[in-house]
Order: structure tokens, then C-alpha cells, then sequence
């Protein structure tokens, strides 16, 4: 296995871990953009949003309800907040390992960089 986010999923490599149930995982990313920033996960191994398919996008609709209940747990949900998923090399995807960056704490810029 030489994806490291199924090892953070597997608990190979420790995270700081905000939330798990049976489908996903949240975690503190180890390099934060925001004073919030963390990366939920599927457990399932699937590489990007070009690789979902069937079921797969039932996860999907899960990791937004989990983004929205970690926003409350998280004190980011009133003043807003954004998740991102990067797919491939030129959307900035670094970890093939499908996972949506929730970012809060501070005023978001748009464009992105
Ligand atoms: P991407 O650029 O693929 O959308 O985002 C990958 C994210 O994973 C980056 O923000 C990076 O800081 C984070 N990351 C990479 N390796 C680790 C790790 O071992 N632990 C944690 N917690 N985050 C990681």
C-alpha cells in the first residue's frame, strides 16, 4: 500500500484525526492554508473525482453532509467557509487519493491561485 492517505486511513501513519465513521475519515492537514483546514477522506481508495463511479458518488454526498457537521463542530459555519476537491495535476491534486479540503477561520480570495 503506497497511498499515504490509506495509511492515515489504516492508522499506518497518525493524523490528527477530527472525525470517522464507517465511510470516511477527517484530519487535520499537516500543512495549513487556514486556521481550519482539514481534508476529509474516503476509506475507500479512489484516486480522483475522475475515478468515481456508481456507489461512489453516495460517498460524496456524505463528505458534504460530514464538511457541513464539522463546520458547526469546527465554530466556521456562520461566517462561511469553503471546500475544495483539486483533481489531477493541473487542478493542483498532490495526494491521489480523492479528498475535499475544508478551509475556514479567515476571508477566502477568488480567484484561486
Ligand atoms: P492536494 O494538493 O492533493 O489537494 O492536497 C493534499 C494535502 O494533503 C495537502 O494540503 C498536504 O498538506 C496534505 N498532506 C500531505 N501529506 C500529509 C500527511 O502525511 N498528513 C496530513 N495530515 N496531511 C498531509
Amino acid at each position: 500500500m503506497d497511498c499515504i492517505f490509506c495509511k492515515i486511513v489504516n492508522g499506518i501513519i497518525k493524523s490528527d484525526i477530527v472525525y470517522e465513521d464507517d465511510k470516511v475519515v477527517a484530519f487535520k492537514d499537516i500543512n495549513p492554508v487556514a486556521p481550519v483546514h482539514v481534508l476529509i477522506v474516503p476509506k475507500k481508495h479512489i484516486e480522483s473525482a475522475m475515478d468515481l463511479n456508481g456507489e461512489d458518488f453516495n460517498i460524496i454526498g456524505h463528505i458534504f453532509s460530514v464538511a457541513k457537521k464539522l463546520s458547526k463542530d469546527l465554530g466556521i459555519d456562520k461566517d462561511g467557509f469553503r471546500i475544495v476537491n483539486n483533481c489531477g495535476r493541473a487542478g493542483g491534486q498532490t495526494v491521489m487519493h480523492i479528498h475535499f479540503h475544508l478551509l475556514g477561520g479567515r476571508d477566502m480570495q477568488w480567484p484561486p491561485g
